[in-house]
């Protein structure tokens, strides 16, 4: 069973000439299998938590240990966390200008794989991987996120991690700028994959309404760079009702 242990977590960014710590102490544990949602007001850090545990040369660790399954994450590559389960779904997903869909998709999983899908099952594979996100076939041989609309973004997210099999899924804000069609098919892939039991899910959002498609087996809120609540999934309903207010006033952070 796999786990990817935060400890005491801290991340700096430079900014205006300064150095700001933006993660202060972060903690979490998440095994495979279980569903941890991180919930809190814009600028509180979430996405740099996502970004430090994807190895983005801007964020830097400046305390702390990131391991799965004892392995130090911190200490390899972005290819090697790759390798080692770690699949990362950014909230603003770059473009990969000349690299089609299909040949990402395939390229990805040889390099996590350690060798090639078969051609005949991995096309197999892909296409009803596509179906089951309502995804037109022609979609394979568009250029990675060049020109896709927010919902693309998001299906072709989703598409990433039912292919790529993930031992531990980082989803950033997968919620934001979808219609409630979009929401449905994108949380019932997460839930897809959630099912198999072989994935740890860490879904990273500001708002409750993905919570009501995906039910968390834990919720925790993120203010001011830490973890400063945790609960089960009534806590997101205590959120959805009081909002972050009452730990903004507890930090001083912005809502
Ligand atoms: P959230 O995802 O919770 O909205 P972020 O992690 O995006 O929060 O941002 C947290 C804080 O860190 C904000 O004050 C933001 O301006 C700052 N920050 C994040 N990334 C950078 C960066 N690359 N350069 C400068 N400041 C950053
Ligand atoms: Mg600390
Ligand atoms: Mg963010």
């Amino acid at each position: 069973m796999a786990t990817l242990e935060i400890r005491d977590l801290h991340v700096t960014v430079e900014a205006d000439n300064a150095t700001k710590e933006i993660l202060k102490g972060v903690d979490l544990t998440v095994k495979q299998g279980e569903t941890h949602a991180i919930m809190g007001p814009n600028g509180s850090g979430k996405s740099t938590l996502a970004y430090s545990l994807a190895g983005h040369p801007k964020y830097t660790i400046t305390g702390g240990t990131v391991t799965l399954d004892g392995e130090d994450v911190l200490e390899m590559s972005v290819d090697e966390r790759a390798r080692a389960g770690l699949f990362l779904a950014m909230q603003y997903p770059v473009e990969v200008p000349g690299v089609s869909v299909s040949n990402f998709l395939r390229t990805s999983a040889t390099a996590i794989r350690g060798e090639a899908p078969k051609l005949r099952t991995w096309v197999k594979e892909v296409r009803e991987a596509m179906e089951r996100l309502n995804m037109d076939p022609a979609f394979a041989e568009r250029n990675v996120n060049e020109g896709f609309s927010g919902g693309e973004k998001k299906r072709h997210e989703i598409l990433q991690l039912e292919l790529l099999k993930p031992k531990m899924a980082i989803l950033d804000e997968t919620d934001s700028g979808l219609d409630v069609d979009a929401l449905r098919v994108v949380s019932e892939g997460v839930n897809r994959v959630r099912e198999t039991g072989e994935v740890g899910t860490l879904l990273i959002t500001h708002y409750t309404r993905i919570l009501r498609y995906i039910k968390p087996d834990f919720v925790h809120v993120f203010s001011a760079g830490r973890i400063v609540e945790s609960g089960g999934a009534e806590l997101a309903d205590k959120l959805e009702n009081e909002g972050y207010e009452v730990y903004a006033k507890l930090d001083g952070a912005d809502t």
